[in-house]
Parts: structure tokens; C-alpha cells; sequence
């Protein structure tokens, strides 16, 4: 068994693990980076969760399926008739796998450039640093490491009760390839993916029921702006069903029966697909010898300091295999502050300023604390809140629904939090981020001159209304 010896070996080239291969090579050091990433046709591919199956194709058909909708139910107040809309669904899929792949053999271009070393294999860390690397063919090899980073990621829960079928029973990943549109489609589990994966087929056609086991809608989200995105929802046709848990699935031939229990009765549903959605869990499956002194916390995530270190000497662990929030861009930020610190540079993650977004219509995205946290917190805080209803640039673009909502404290006027539900939330709380990583005041936005007519006026009149001195609002 061949053995080479590298500064930094990255196991796991999603986008925790990739930018930290990039990043340690630009700061100088010798980096390989092991990735098992298979497609369904048995290709391998960097990029990991959130190029192959998550961020990139979900909002690729998101984008599609919602400019077909707009088309269908929208374009007429524009005075544009379309007449005998047709979809295209496998062109839909093409496209999306198109991007997919630019956005994978982009990652190798970059890791060329870099001068990382771009394995594609399994990685098993053995004892004092070095890492096992196992090829399709079954061939072995053996990398010696001064650092290892650990960013193996996560996989989709699957329920005992409903076992992934592949065909009927469906996870995330297999949800972004259906080759038809189902008539009728049950989600289980209202989350982020639920409702980003159910917005793409209910735009397209289908029936949608969303069986989510809590009381609550999105108990993650601030109640005032989670109860907005609730209406917009229902409006939209939505058939969410809160404190449904779900007892089994039986499949007969093309029908999926899901039986759970709400309000004390036992219920069931058809339909002909069911997405599974109830969470994801770290991937740490033949990834650590005994003797890599790794340990792993009680939720089976590789337990983590604050700096993304782990019990064991110069290994490092980041993104979904650690705590804290299943994102992307935490990871990535994860992976450059381990690289960083690895090149005995200062880095760390400003964990109380990670935006969250989901990208349904409208679109929901909020940092920092909700309302209730604030409260129960203690502090005293002021709201601003303004509705796109009232911002001219909403109403060009025929999306007036939802709101801006921030929160600041009410002695020192820090801003504590956004809250947006409505068109391009997303993009808009870009602001509110670098406001936070700024210490910015609620006041510090209120005098930033923000272009007319845009979608950040909202932001900028929220901020104003903090102060009760909204221009196109009521203050109350
Ligand atoms: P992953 O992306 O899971 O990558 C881990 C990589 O490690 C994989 O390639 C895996 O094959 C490899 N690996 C595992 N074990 C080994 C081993 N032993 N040896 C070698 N390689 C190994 N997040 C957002 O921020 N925004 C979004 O809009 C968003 N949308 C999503 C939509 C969907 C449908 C899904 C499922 C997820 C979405 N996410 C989104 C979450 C996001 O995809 C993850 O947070 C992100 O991919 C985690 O990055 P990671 O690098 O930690 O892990």
C-alpha cells in the first residue's frame, strides 16, 4: 500500500469540505480532497448534498416551475395571453441537470487551479491522521495527513413506518427527478424541503397535502411572519394538516395510503407519491476507526468546539456532520474557518448572524432572533414592521404579499433580527445580515440611502417604522 503526505486531507467535497481544500491550498499548503458523492447512473461527482441533489437542482426547478405558474395564473393582468401553455417537464429536467453538472465540473476546475488533489473515493480516518481511501474497484491506499477536516455531511431520515421505496415512498433526492407530475402528493413533514420540494410539483399540477406532526407551523421561523406564510400557502391550494402523525404507508400498485392520527382520530390519505421529509442525519457510517479517537455527541453528530475542532488532535469536523444549522453557507463558512486556522491564521464563524432562507413564493428568510426569543430573553425591543403592499416596486412586480419585520433593542437600537416573508426575501436579508455583522442600529439603516423604486425599501421603511416614522405605512 502506497502512502502520500499531505498538509491537509479533506474527507467529504460538499460545500463544507471543498472550500476548505481551496481554501487551505490558497493559503499554501498541500491538500487532497476524498469524495464518494455517486450519482444514480454511477457517476461520481464533487459538490456533495447541495450541488447533486438539494440547493442547486431544488431551485432550479423552483425557478421553473414558478415562472410556468406566473405564466399560467399571472400573466394575463400584464396583458400577456398565452395561449395553449404547455409543459415540457423533461426539458424542465434537462435544465436542471445542466446547471447541476456545470456547477460539479466546476468544483474540479477550481480544485485544478488551486492545486488540490481531487480523490474520488471512500475515506475511512484511521489512527494518527492518516486516511484510508478506498476506489470503486475496490483498490486501496493509504494518506498520511498533518490535518484532517472531516465534512462528510448528512442523509435523509427515513421513517420505520414508511420505508423509502424509491418509486412511491421518496426522499428529497428522488423528489427532484419524477419524470411525470403527480396528481396527488403527500409530503411528510412541513420543513424548509417539504414545502420547497411540494411548491415545485403544486405549481405544476399537483394536489398537494402536507402532513407535518407538529401543532405549530414552522416553530423556526417568527410566529407573526410563519402565520403570514401560512395564508400565502393556503391561498396557493395547500392542504396542510398540522398535528398529523403519521402511523404507516401502504402501497397498492400505483396508490400510496398514509395512515397517521390527528386531533385524537385515526386518518388516512391517498396519493400517488409521498416525499419523505422529516429531518436529515449526520453521515458518519464506516468514516471513523476506533483508533481515530473521534467522538461523536449523544445525537450522533461529530462532536465539535467552537472552532470546529474535534476530540482528537489536528482533526477537524464541519458542516452538516456537526451541529448547529443543516445549511450550505454555514458549512462553507465552517470549512474556511478550519483552513484558516489550519495556516495559523485567526478566523471564526459569527455563528448569531447565519441567514436562513426558504425559497417558496413567497420566499421566507430571516437572521438573528424571532420575537419570542427576544421576549423571553428579557429584553425590551421595538418592532418595525412594512408590507409590500405598500412598496411600488412589489406592485410591478404583481408580489405585494407579505412583509418586513425587524426587531431592534429599544435602548441601544442593535438590530436583533429580520423577518421577511415576500418577494426575494432571500436576496433582502443580505442587508440585515451585514447590519448585524456591522453592530449596525435600527437608526444606522434608517439613514442608508436605499434606490427607488426597489424591494429594499421595504427593509428601509421597516427599519423607519422601528421609530414610528414610516413614510409609506401607518405607524401605529
Ligand atoms: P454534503 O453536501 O452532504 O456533502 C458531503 C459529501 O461527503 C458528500 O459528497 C458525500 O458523498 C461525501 N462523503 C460522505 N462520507 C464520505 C466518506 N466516508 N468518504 C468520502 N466522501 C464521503 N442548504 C442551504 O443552505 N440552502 C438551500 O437552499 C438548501 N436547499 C436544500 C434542498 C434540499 C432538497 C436538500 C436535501 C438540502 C438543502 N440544503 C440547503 C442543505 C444543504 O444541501 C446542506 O446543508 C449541505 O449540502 C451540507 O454540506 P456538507 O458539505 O456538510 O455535506
Amino acid at each position: 500500500m502506497s502512502e502520500q503526505q499531505f498538509d491537509v486531507v479533506v474527507i467529504g467535497g460538499g460545500p463544507a469540505g471543498y472550500p476548505a481544500a481551496i481554501r487551505a491550498a490558497q493559503l499554501g499548503l498541500s491538500v487532497a480532497c476524498v469524495d464518494d458523492w455517486k450519482n444514480s447512473d454511477g457517476t461520481r461527482q464533487f459538490g456533495g448534498t447541495c450541488l447533486n441533489v438539494g440547493c442547486i437542482p431544488s431551485k432550479a426547478l423552483l425557478e421553473s416551475s414558478e415562472l410556468y405558474h406566473r405564466a399560467e395564473t399571472e400573466f394575463g393582468t400584464h396583458g400577456i395571453e398565452i395561449g395553449g401553455l404547455t409543459l415540457d417537464l423533461a426539458a424542465m429536467q434537462g435544465r436542471k441537470q445542466r446547471i447541476v453538472k456545470q456547477l460539479t465540473t466546476g468544483i474540479e476546475a477550481l480544485f485544478e487551479s488551486a492545486g488540490v488533489t481531487a480523490i474520488k473515493a471512500r475515506g475511512r480516518l484511521l489512527g494518527d491522521r492518516r486516511v484510508e481511501v478506498t476506489s470503486d474497484d475496490g483498490s486501496q491506499q493509504v494518506l498520511g495527513a498533518e490535518h484532517v477536516v472531516l465534512a462528510t455531511g448528512s442523509t435523509p431520515i427515513e421513517l420505520p413506518v414508511m420505508p423509502f421505496d424509491g418509486q412511491r415512498i421518496v426522499d428529497s433526492a428522488d423528489a427532484l427527478e419524477f419524470s411525470e407530475v403527480p396528481g396527488r402528493l403527500g409530503v411528510i413533514g412541513a420543513g424548509v424541503i417539504g414545502l420547497e420540494l411540494g411548491s415545485v410539483w403544486r405549481r405544476l399540477g399537483a394536489e398537494v397535502v402536507l402532513l407535518e406532526a407538529l401543532d405549530t407551523f414552522l416553530p423556526i421561523v417568527d410566529e407573526q411572519v410563519a402565520r403570514d406564510a401560512l395564508k400565502q400557502f393556503k391561498r396557493q391550494g395547500f392542504d396542510i394538516r398540522l398535528g398529523a402523525r403519521v402511523t404507516g404507508a401502504d402501497v397498492d400498485g400505483e396508490i400510496v395510503t398514509v395512515s397517521y392520527d390527528a386531533a385524537g382520530a385515526a386518518q388516512q390519505v391517498e396519493v400517488d407519491k409521498l416525499i419523505v421529509c422529516v429531518g436529515r442525519r449526520p453521515v458518519t457510517d464506516g468514516l471513523l476507526a476506533p483508533e481515530a479517537s473521534v467522538e461523536l455527541d449523544d445525537q450522533g453528530f461529530i462532536a465539535v468546539d467552537q472552532s470546529c475542532r474535534t476530540s482528537a488532535p489536528k482533526v477537524w469536523a464541519v458542516g452538516d456532520v456537526v451541529r448547529g444549522p443543516m445549511l450550505a453557507h454555514k458549512g462553507t463558512e465552517e470549512g474556511v474557518m478550519a483552513a484558516e486556522l489550519i495556516a495559523g491564521h485567526a478566523a471564526e464563524v459569527n455563528y448569531s448572524t447565519i441567514p436562513s432562507v426558504i425559497y417558496t413564493a413567497p420566499e421566507i428568510a430571516w437572521v438573528g432572533k424571532t420575537e419570542a426569543e427576544v421576549k423571553a430573553s428579557g429584553r425590551a425591543y421595538n418592532v418595525g414592521t412594512f408590507p409590500f403592499g405598500a412598496n411600488g416596486r412589489a406592485k410591478a412586480l404583481q408580489q405585494v404579499a407579505g412583509m418586513v419585520k425587524l426587531i431592534a433593542d429599544r435602548e441601544y437600537d442593535e438590530i436583533l433580527g429580520m423577518h421577511i416573508v415576500g418577494p426575494m426575501a432571500g436576496e433582502l436579508i443580505a442587508e440585515a445580515v451585514l447590519a448585524m455583522e456591522f453592530s449596525a442600529s435600527a437608526e444606522d439603516l434608517q439613514r442608508t440611502i436605499h434606490a427607488h423604486p426597489t424591494l429594499t425599501e421595504a427593509v428601509h421603511e421597516a427599519a423607519l417604522s422601528v421609530d414610528k416614522r414610516a413614510i409609506h405605512a401607518l405607524n401605529r
